[in-house]
């Protein structure tokens, strides 16, 4: 047990585990799209830690990116959306991957995957570290996805609660 802020914790996948999904996203990442020299473009700030790893494990040439919105406060999705740095790269005819920690409700990857859209990539696929696929709220097709998990809240890897906690090297849960 470990605790953040006012709320314990317990360990949900290790460091090691986490590794080991990473690099098989990768190898999945470089099947698809070796030899596309495609743009990540990773949310933050949840997603750094992640997109980090995830860029390292690949091994041909490829670019990042990144973009910032946010739709929680505390520990539930508040459902609305602020852009708060926006996208520098060009990405029309770009094989552009989005990066992203965790998809709860779906509404942040699925409005970005829209505004991305618009900007007629030659393909976008999605990345995310960790799926609550009970959450979803909308039609949101994952093309790559670390850890399925169940609805409660995660911390670590990334991962804050309130801020604090994305330093953690494991993803721990929330403990009832
Ligand atoms: P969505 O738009 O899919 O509801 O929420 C996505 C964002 O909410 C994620 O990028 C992440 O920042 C935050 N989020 C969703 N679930 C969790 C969770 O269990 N723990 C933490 N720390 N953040 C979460
Ligand atoms: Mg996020």
């Amino acid at each position: 047990m470990i605790q953040v802020l006012d709320k314990k914790f317990r360990k949900l996948f290790s460091e090691n585990e986490i590794r080991i999904q990473v690099e098989r996203l990768a190898s999945e990442i470089k099947a698809d799209l070796g030899d596309k020299r495609p743009l990540f473009v990773a949310v933050l700030n949840g997603a750094f830690v992640f997109a980090a790893d995830l860029m390292r494990a690949l091994d041909f040439p490829c670019e990042i990116s990144f973009v910032k919105q946010r739709s929680y406060q505390g520990m539930e999705s508040s459902g609305k959306l602020t852009q708060v740095l926006g996208l520098d790269s060009d990405i029309k005819g770009r094989h552009v991957v989005i990066v992203e920690d965790i998809v709860d409700s779906g509404l942040t990857m699925y409005h970005l995957r829209e505004q991305l859209l618009q900007q007629q990539p030659a393909s976008l696929r999605i990345a995310c570290c960790t799926f609550k696929p009970e959450a979803l709220k909308c039609p949101l097709k994952l093309d790559y996805v670390g850890f399925e998990v169940s609805t409660l809240f995660l911390v670590g890897y990334g991962l804050d609660y309130d801020g604090f906690g994305r330093n953690l090297k494991d993803i721990y849960v929330l403990a009832e």
